[in-house]
């Protein structure tokens, strides 16, 4: 082999396997439409691989919800409360739930934002090779090669495997799954064996956790694996795949002395893999797949560098195959179905498609096969002088003093103690989505659509006021998504018309791209807030999403530092803030949920991330006035290394999710040196259960005990947009109900 990918994406270039999922899941079709709809995308994937002209293609790669989820299949860890389920029933419920039996958690893939289905493991799991000859990995192998293709099954590692998961529930203190891993390993050399026997020649075993820190045990582990995998007297050829970052030198070291004949790294996200190479003296026996075509972003392979970088290790291993650095599951398929986008930036793209030829052909010149022409360079991007100007110009992001900032805003805004709030969407009913489809597709006028979104925002308004809320939001119709909302009206910003990638399970999102210098036209939330808050006397936050979400949810130029494009998106919202004060908004919010998403997963590194993470919000929230009250919202239960940083961004009121985790953060972050407001969400939005007033009235009470009455705020969990009216009025009802009650208590 001279040319692979680690993998590619499964959905089909037109969603077709979310549509035919989510068919099965509705009634609509039965399980044979679904097994064909899967059949027909591998085969389509193979053949496009195949036909390409990559040398060795992947398997296994499709999944019908997520690649961990299906090794728990493999391996038979099935938690007992599935164990009734039977087939794809038995699968859909492990990832989503049926009635009355909840859903192993989901949570993201490393730094991405792919979710994956978390093994629960405990010491009476057993793991077996549940479906015998029948396992997926060797069943598609085989499916592959009645096609006349022959085809390297992809496994996740079993190292990777057991650090995802987590004890379950009722494990005894102190049980680590890594505790498992001989069973494990029984498993794994059992399917090698099946799979040598119906001829596979390689094997690839993924193990990204190799590139986060790891303690010696777990290294240890991993030589253990890898020594008794190895020693298999009948097994294909194994290449062991780390990708996201640089592996760690004593992994690579071990796995050096291992007999694995392959291993891949990532020389995108891991430029300190050729110095770890170095390090360890090189894989002088191995095969090594470099990964110089970038996995996990859209832009154009540079071919002279991925050629340089390849160069630069040929006198290092004893094979070199080109490949991507991590599979293409990240990226949207096919560059070829945008039709629309600026050529310029088109130019500059590439999507799964041609990251396949581009390996071939990085591959055909390193064997010399094509000369090696020169190709055109890459368009720079676009450069904004203003922009860039004004922030070389930019010095202190520092707010006044706290306590006199406190002060003012108790002032200005006469809010009571354990003021309530929402956190910024109502429910999106089918009728916004239809108002804001049909003036996408030009049925219907602007004015119509402005009337449209105006009356609901009207309706919002006045159900705040009256059920009682303290802080009111307009509701949030307009926005699609937080952050293409923003993507489509900043400049440097490119949406695809079909850039789907998969998030999870049924799941896709189209990652707007962020490819230039950007800047703000003209202001993008002003209307609609000036609108809401010329309804009501009570304030009305404005709602903007922070620069370091803005990233993590786009495709992000790779030519510069992200730390700098983070400060131009900031710098336009910095702008907004100040269009929105001056229009009278009193409290602005700038949430920034995928803060902790973007976390290095390098200890090393993190010091460095939530340094111009802060630096970026505070940029944006800095120009106010003392008396204009700056809100931020995120959520995810682990703050766990942020914690810190979430007391650098200076906000004055932090909302966080804290339900799931009774509160207990509102102590944890005041402990941290946190001294501002908080609110802790007192209600669980993920589920459509109504809290009662007693549980919430409860949380509070606990939440007091490490914050006084007047910096504790009363606020759902996140967002409203997914939940329905119902349960939202009765919620909301109950939450301000519980906040009066504690309030009436405190205040004496
Ligand atoms: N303001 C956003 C909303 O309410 C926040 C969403 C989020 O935290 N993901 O929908
Ligand atoms: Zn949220």
């Amino acid at each position: 082999m001279n040319t692979t990918i680690l993998g590619y994406p499964r959905i089909g270039a037109r969603r077709e396997l979310k549509f035919a999922t989510e068919d099965y899941w509705a009634g609509r079709a039965d399980a044979d439409a679904l097994l064909k709809t899967g059949a027909e995308l591998r085969a389509a994937v193979w053949n496009e691989l195949r036909d390409a002209g990559l040398d060795a293609v992947p398997s296994n790669t499709f999944s019908f919800y997520d690649q961990v989820l299906d090794t728990s299949v493999l391996v038979d860890a099935v938690p007992d409360r599935y164990r009734d389920l039977t087939g794809l029933d038995r699968y859909f419920a492990m990832a989503r739930g049926v009635q009355d039996v909840p859903p192993l958690e989901m949570t993201k893939w490393f730094d991405t934002n792919y979710h994956y289905i978390v093994p629960e493991l405990g010491p009476d799991t057993r793991f077996r090779l549940a479906d015998g000859a029948d396992a997926k990995p060797l069943a598609e192998y085989r499916e592959a090669e009645a096609l006349g293709i022959e085809t390297r099954p992809v496994l996740v590692g079993p190292l990777t495997y057991l650090l995802l998961a987590k004890p379950a529930p009722d494990a005894p203190e102190g049980f680590r799954p890594l505790d498992l891993l001989d069973g494990l390993i029984d498993v794994y050399a059992e399917l090698l064996e099946r799979l040598a026997g119906s001829g596979t020649a390689w094997v690839q075993l993924d193990e990204p956790a190799l590139v986060a820190d790891r303690t010696e045990e777990e290294i240890d582990a991993l030589a253990r694996a890898y020594t008794r995998l190895g020693r298999l007297t009948s097994r294909p050829r194994l290449m062991v795949a780390t990708y996201f970052g640089t592996i760690g030198t004593a992994a690579l070291q071990r796995l050096s002395r291992s007999r694995v004949e392959a291993v891949a790294l990532d020389f995108v996200a891991g430029p300190g893999n050729l110095d770890a190479l170095a390090s360890v003296g090189g894989l002088p026996r191995k095969t090594l797949v470099a990964g110089v075509v970038d996995g996990r972003n859209v832009w154009r392979t540079d071919q002279r560098r991925a050629r340089a970088t390849c160069a630069s290790l040929l006198g290092l291993v004893d094979q070199l195959v080109v490949g991507t650095s991590c599979s293409l599951l990240h990226v949207p398929i096919d560059l070829d179905a945008e039709t629309a986008l600026d050529p310029d930036v088109r130019g500059r793209l590439a999507f799964a498609r041609q990251k396949v030829t581009e390996v071939i052909a990085v591959g055909r010149a390193l064997k010399e096969e094509v000369p090696a022409a020169p190709e055109p360079l890459a368009a720079a991007a676009g450069i904004d002088r203003a922009v860039r100007e004004r922030l070389d110009s930019i010095g202190d992001v520092e707010r006044g003093d706290r306590a006199a900032r406190f002060a003012a805003q108790r002032a200005a805004l006469g809010l009571p103690d354990l003021a309530t709030t929402t956190i910024g969407s109502f429910p999106q009913t089918p009728e916004i989505r239809r108002a804001r489809a049909d003036r996408r597709a030009g049925r219907s006028t602007a004015a119509e659509y402005e009337r449209a979104m105006k009356d609901e925002i009207a309706r919002v308004i006045a159900l705040q006021e009256e059920l009682g809320l303290d802080v009111l939001v307009h509701g949030e119709p307009e926005r699609n998504d937080m952050v293409q909302y923003f993507a489509e009206q900043l400049d440097g910003y490119a949406a695809t018309e079909h850039g789907w990638v998969q998030s999870y399970g049924s799941r896709c999102v189209r990652p707007p791209i962020l490819h230039s210098d950007v800047a703000r036209p003209r202001p993008m939330t002003v209307e609609w807030a000036t609108y809401a808050q010329s309804l009501t006397s009570r304030p009305v936050k404005g709602m903007l999403t922070g620069p370091v979400t803005m990233l993590a949810w786009s495709f992000v130029r790779d030519d510069q530092p992200l730390a700098e494009t983070a400060r131009q998106v900031a710098l336009a919202l910095r702008d907004e803030i100040a269009d929105l004060e001056a229009a009278g908004i009193r409290i602005i919010q700038v949430d920034e949920p995928a803060l902790r998403e973007l976390l290095p997963l390098r200890d090393a590194d993190r010091a460095a991330y939530l340094d111009w993470a802060v630096g970026a919000f505070r940029l944006a929230t800095s120009g106010v006035a003392d008396t204009t009250q700056i809100h931020t919202h995120m959520c995810y239960s682990e703050f766990g290394e942020i914690i810190g940083a979430i007391g650098a961004l200076d906000a004055d009121v932090t909302s966080v999710e804290a339900a799931r985790s009774h509160m207990e953060l509102v102590g944890d972050l005041r402990a941290a040196g946190y001294a501002n407001g908080i609110g802790p969400g007192v209600w669980d939005i993920h589920s459509p259960r109504v809290p009662a007033a007693a549980e919430m009235e409860e949380n509070l009470r606990r939440a007091l005990r490490a914050v006084e009455p007047a910096r504790l705020w009363v606020n759902p969990d996140c967002g409203l947009k997914t939940r329905g009216y119902r349960e939202t009025e009765a919620s909301l009802r109950n939450l301000v109900a519980a906040a009066r009650r504690v309030r009436a208590d405190v205040t004496g």
